[in-house]
């Protein structure tokens, strides 16, 4: 599964770079742009995706692996000179009279003032080590955060490690946009990066809200995220696609 998160990795990053605009990218400036894909090295991000579903393995809810995986992050983006808030929470979890204590992990990279947020969450399911779901997503981002991290950017990035995302309420989102208050309205876009590293296709999706079914409807929204997205990747030549087409 190593080409997958390469490939959205190097999408992410791009993305980031060239900035939420509302038309594409003319085709003439992307001689510097492909340069950048010698930022990202394969072997880096797969070293996260060990770390995480490996050595740290399955990461439920509210567990000391949750914890670490949290912990990992942080230090990992620190290390790339992000300064990190760590954003603890208490989530209600059916059936269970104690809430479960869970966190987020935020940095941020200063550009103006609207912001990108670019998530991953840490927790995964009680079943299996949480590889593809989402030691893979987790990855994409950490080595985004570091390709990018020297990079002048124009809007100002966060990147969040999400926790409390497979059950629990609030999630780790909720907790997450509550806590940023009026401040949500200087978000024009977020980046959710899940499962990047499994499946048969590569998928980029924009909307408001999904139903269940696989692949998920999703509806309302803007698309203008995954439409840049989905441009830059035909000009790299990745193989990403959407559904609804
Ligand atoms: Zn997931």
């Amino acid at each position: 599964m190593r080409q997958k998160p390469l490939a959205a990795t190097t999408l992410l990053a791009l993305l980031l770079l060239v900035g939420p605009v509302t038309a594409p990218p003319a085709g003439a400036q992307d001689a510097a742009l492909l340069d950048f894909t010698t930022r990202i090295d394969a072997e880096a991000v797969m070293r996260h995706v060990r770390a995480l579903a490996v050595d740290i393995g399955a990461r439920p809810l509210g567990t000391e692996a949750e914890a670490r995986a949290a912990a990992y992050i942080a230090e990992a983006l620190e290390s790339y000179g992000y300064a990190v808030e760590v954003q603890e929470f208490a989530v209600g979890v059916f059936g269970f009279v104690e809430p479960a204590t869970s966190r987020n992990v935020i940095s941020a990279k200063a550009g103006d003032d609207r912001t990108v947020v670019v998530g991953a969450h840490i927790d995964s399911a009680e079943v299996g080590a949480g590889a593809g779901d989402n030691a893979s997503g987790v990855a994409a981002m950490l080595a985004a955060a570091e390709a990018l991290a020297d990079v002048e950017l124009q809007h100002t990035v966060a990147f969040v490690g999400f926790g409390a995302e497979e059950e629990g309420s609030p999630s780790g989102a909720d907790f997450y946009v509550t806590s940023l208050g009026p401040g949500i309205q200087d978000v024009i876009a977020m980046l959710n990066i899940d499962s990047v590293g499994v499946g048969t296709n590569m998928y980029v999706y924009a909307g408001a809200h999904a139903t269940g079914g696989r692949p998920p409807e999703v509806h309302g929204g803007p698309t203008w995220v995954r439409d840049l997205a989905l441009d830059l990747a035909a000009e790299m030549g990745l193989p990403f696609g959407t559904l609804p087409a």
